[in-house]
């Protein structure tokens, strides 16, 4: 059996972006960090894996960006399909499997001072008298262990079982679900070099997506965001799409995915996920615990893009730890962190209003019809991919000038 400390000043649960970046920031600032995952170094993760420029950024302040674009297919647009045309908007875009990113990240974590425990599930919060968390109850396959600490990050994803175990779950329900299978195809290299995006009939309500990965593998899939929210207000019931229809569906609609099936090899399971988006669906810190990534609901609606914002959210929590006055209580610190996601709230709350493009696929093509003929436009939607500049808000009639005009 693993020995786990019985003391430390950070305990971590969740080994994926937002509890690596947190680790790696915490740990090489001195602090005495313990993270923990279910599983052990090396595991999956069902995603599109594909890095935006926010990823870019939380990567490059880990110092991680280089090691990561030696081993990431390098892609120069996104590519917006809509039924009658596609745009290419420019931006610093990668590509990498999820069992390869997180790995790095995890022992990018251990190099800066960060005990990494696979294979230990957390099970519930350690508290004191006065409810504040001091610690976690953790398994390790028959055995019940404790470990007591400063401070709790909760970065367990998008499922919400350990949410509702430290008492911080609001809604159990995702607001999305998304599929994604592996193909390797040699003869699509040089013929799909952009991450498509694919708003298609067919995926109402979501999109479809190709990405190129290394080693002429392309990552497939299709996603429906707003699975929970699609009928807010006639009864909040989910929405019975079919994932595996829809993913069916885009294959037979677009050539390109077509043409990928027919001459690629399928290389992995066609597997599905959830996904929770707007920072929504759970408290934020609680006294002596705070939670971030996307158990905190930190992937944006609309594009279902989680991974750099994962990371975000926990150098915001790390920084509020570290940057801690010495005379500074544990109230404020977490303050600070809410602060900062709070800024962050209104983007979030753009891209929930930009997610109904997907119900108007006309939207989509006004646009892409308008930016292919004003490179003002395309450099604007790159600002908005690079998040340098507002997309305001798309569904006013100011909004939509703004998109369209500057
Ligand atoms: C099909 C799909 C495609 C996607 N495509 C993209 C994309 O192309 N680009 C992008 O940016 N985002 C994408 N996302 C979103 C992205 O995957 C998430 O935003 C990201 O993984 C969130 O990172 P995280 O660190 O918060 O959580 P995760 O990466 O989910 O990590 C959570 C970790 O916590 C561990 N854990 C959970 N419960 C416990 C427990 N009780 N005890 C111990 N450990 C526990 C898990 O084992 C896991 O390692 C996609 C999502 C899906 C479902």
């Amino acid at each position: 059996m693993t020995v786990l400390p019985s003391q430390t000043q950070i305990l971590i649960i969740g080994a994926g972006p937002a509890g690596s970046a947190a680790a790696r920031i915490l740990a090489e600032q001195g602090k005495q960090v313990v993270m923990i995952d279910q599983q052990q170094i090396g595991r999956d993760k069902i995603c599109g894996d594909g890095l935006i420029p926010d990823a870019h950024k939380a990567l490059t302040r880990l110092g991680l960006l280089d090691a990561v674009m030696t081993q990431a297919q390098h892609v120069d647009y996104v590519r917006c399909v809509g039924r009658h045309a596609h745009v290419d908007i420019k931006g610093e875009l990668a590509v990498l499997p999820r069992r390869i990113l997180d790995e790095m990240l995890v022992r990018h974590a251990i190099a800066g001072g960060t005990q990494f425990f696979g294979g230990i599930r957390f099970e519930r919060a350690l508290e004191d008298n006065n409810g504040r968390v001091i610690g976690a109850v953790l398994r390790q396959g028959e055995h019940q262990i404790e470990i007591k600490a400063d401070w709790v990050l909760l970065a367990t994803g998008a499922v919400p079982k350990a949410l509702q175990t430290a008492n911080m779950c609001e809604r159990h329900t995702p607001n999305g679900v998304a599929l994604r299978a592996y193909v390797h195809a040699p003869t699509m290299v040089g013929r799909i070099t952009e991450m498509e995006f694919v708003c298609s009939v067919h995926c109402r309500h979501g999109y479809g997506w190709i990405f190129p990965e290394p080693d002429g593998v392309f990552n497939i899939g299709v996603c429906i965001i707003d699975s929970y929210t699609l009928h807010e207000g006639k009864g909040k019931r989910k929405t019975d799409a079919n994932l595996r229809q829809i993913f069916d569906a885009f294959i037979a609609e677009y050539p390109q995915a077509k043409a990928l099936l027919q001459e690629g090899e399928l290389i992995s399971d066609i597997k599905g996920a959830p996904m929770r988006c707007t920072l929504q669906g759970a408290r934020w810190s609680r006294a002596g615990l705070m939670v971030i990534g996307e158990a905190a609901g930190a992937t944006y609606s609309c594009t279902g893009e989680g991974i750099g914002k994962a990371m975000e959210t926990a150098l915001l929590a790390a920084d509020a730890i570290i940057n801690a006055r010495t005379d500074e209580d544990e109230a404020e610190i977490r303050t600070r962190y809410e602060a900062g996601l709070l800024a962050l709230k209104p983007k979030y709350e753009l891209y929930e209003k930009a997610n109904r493009i997907h119900a108007y696929p006309w939207l989509a093509d006004i646009v892409i019809w308008f930016a292919n003929r004003n490179e003002k436009l395309r450099t604007r939607m790159s600002g908005i991919l690079r998040e340098t500049s507002n997309p305001g808000n798309p569904f006013s009639i100011k909004g939509v000038r703004r998109i369209l005009f500057g």
